[in-house]
């Protein structure tokens, strides 16, 4: 049984890791096994930053032959080492899910002697998990880039879902700050996923296969990327490598022994204005080249969908009751769902202002961008609509930051309406 020491340091040294969120599985609960990966309370439990809670989320190992100069886990950081075996992690486990603490597990893993030895251990955990325990529930686990394709496949066929970090946003970084690690080896299994099964024979084939799909991790602030490179980036991943999700982690120092990498945190609000746009890539229909400039960063002051709208004044206001969906979506405070709502709504009644407070449009926002049975309630000033909608920022935010504790980057990463 994994002792509590090694159980602190492999817990501790995986909270780095933020692509745990979990959606997708559909498989419910099975006769003679033990778990549901298709209940509702599944990693749906977000901590204040966003970040789902409700795995038991662990590494392996922490005990890395690499040197990625941004990591705590380096092979030249002295910190205490823990390896836990694939039995270990199966028995913590079912001990917790017996107990309730949790609903499934994240599972990663350090680079202990080399990337095959290391995807052989968390293939053998995930294998024993189902085949001998009968565990059904969810399973996140982290591929190893280089590791051998047919081990990552057959680790693939009983997961939920798998992932592969990106870790940074262009190659020139990625040589610089893991020199052990390279695009290819990174990418190469992301496609191989993408295609999926490839490397089962059919009969082995299962209709299932990750579930949940394929998520990625970047790191913000620790090279010098912008914002619009990471979002072209980011776009390319979902239409490529049919990603369901790419997560964004503000980089925060822990090796100052270093000139490559800087000496303070990447800014949260910068990890928060990325999420805003990924959902304005993912749900409303919005290219990275529009949510951003050239080259540059995504404004601090309001969300990147009132920045969009600001830039485009020469098309709104919009009138509810004929817009097309996909203007709708485009305009600042009206989220998907209501989007949605008013376009069923409508063809029943003309819509009017309490209507749309009724459809939760946040009319703060929206008002200086729509008219409703052609009235218009908002301001014609462009330098007033925007010191109206960073006013309207700071209130949502405190607003938030009471709701939450403390942390108003939550909502983006939990809700995403815009
Ligand atoms: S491979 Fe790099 S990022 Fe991963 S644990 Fe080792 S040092 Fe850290």
């Amino acid at each position: 049984m994994l002792d509590e020491k090694r159980l602190a340091i492999l817990t501790d040294a995986a909270k780095y890791d933020v692509s745990c969120s979990s959606s997708g599985s559909t498989r419910s609960y099975k006769r003679g096994q033990i778990g549901n990966a298709s209940f509702a309370g599944i990693c749906h439990s977000f901590t204040q930053d966003g970040r789902c809670i409700s795995l038991l989320k662990i590494l392996l190992s922490n005990d890395c032959v690499y040197d990625c100069a941004y990591c705590m886990n380096r092979r030249s950081n002295s910190l205490p080492r823990a390896t836990a075996a694939p039995e270990e992690i199966c028995e913590l486990v079912m001990a917790f899910y017996r107990r309730n603490y949790i609903e499934g597990l994240f599972l990663s893993s350090a680079i202990v002697k080399g990337p095959n030895h290391t995807m052989e251990m968390l293939f053998e955990t995930v294998r024993k998990l189902r085949v001998d325990y009968k565990f059904n529930g969810y399973i996140h686990v982290k591929g190893i880039p280089s590791a051998d394709k047919l081990l990552i496949t057959r680790t693939g066929a009983l997961a939920d879902r798998m992932s592969f970090n990106i870790e940074l946003p262009s190659e020139k970084s990625l040589k610089l700050l893991a020199p052990q690690k390279s695009k290819e080896a990174i990418i190469e299994p992301m496609k191989m996923l993408a295609l999926d099964r490839y490397y089962l024979s059919p009969a082995k084939r299962r209709s299932d296969f990750l579930p949940a799909g394929q998520t990625t991790q970047m790191i913000i602030g620790a090279s010098p990327e912008s914002d619009a490179h990471i979002l072209k980036l980011t776009e390319y991943m979902y239409r490529n490598y049919k990603l369901k999700r790419v997560y964004y982690s503000s980089y925060m120092p822990t090796n100052f022994n270093t000139t490559l990498l800087p000496t303070v945190a990447a800014p949260k609000l910068r990890e928060h204005r990325l999420y805003q746009a990924d959902w304005l890539l993912r749900f409303y229909g919005f290219t990275a080249d529009e949510i951003t400039d050239t080259d540059g960063n995504l404004a601090e002051e309001y969300d990147p969908k009132c920045a969009w709208a600001l830039k485009n004044l020469h098309l709104f206001p919009v009138e509810v009751n004929s817009a097309p969906l996909s203007l709708l979506l485009r305009v600042p405070g009206i989220g998907v769902r209501s989007a949605f709502r008013i376009r069923s709504a409508r063809k029943y009644a003309k819509l009017g202002f309490d209507d749309l407070k009724r459809m939760r449009v946040t009319l703060k926002r929206a008002k200086h961008f729509i008219t409703c049975g052609g009235k218009f309630f908002g301001s014609e000033n462009e330098n007033e609509v925007k010191r109206l909608l960073i006013a309207a920022e700071t209130d949502r935010y405190t607003q938030l930051s009471f709701l939450s504790g403390g942390d108003p980057a939550a909502e983006s990463a939990l809700t995403g309406e815009l």
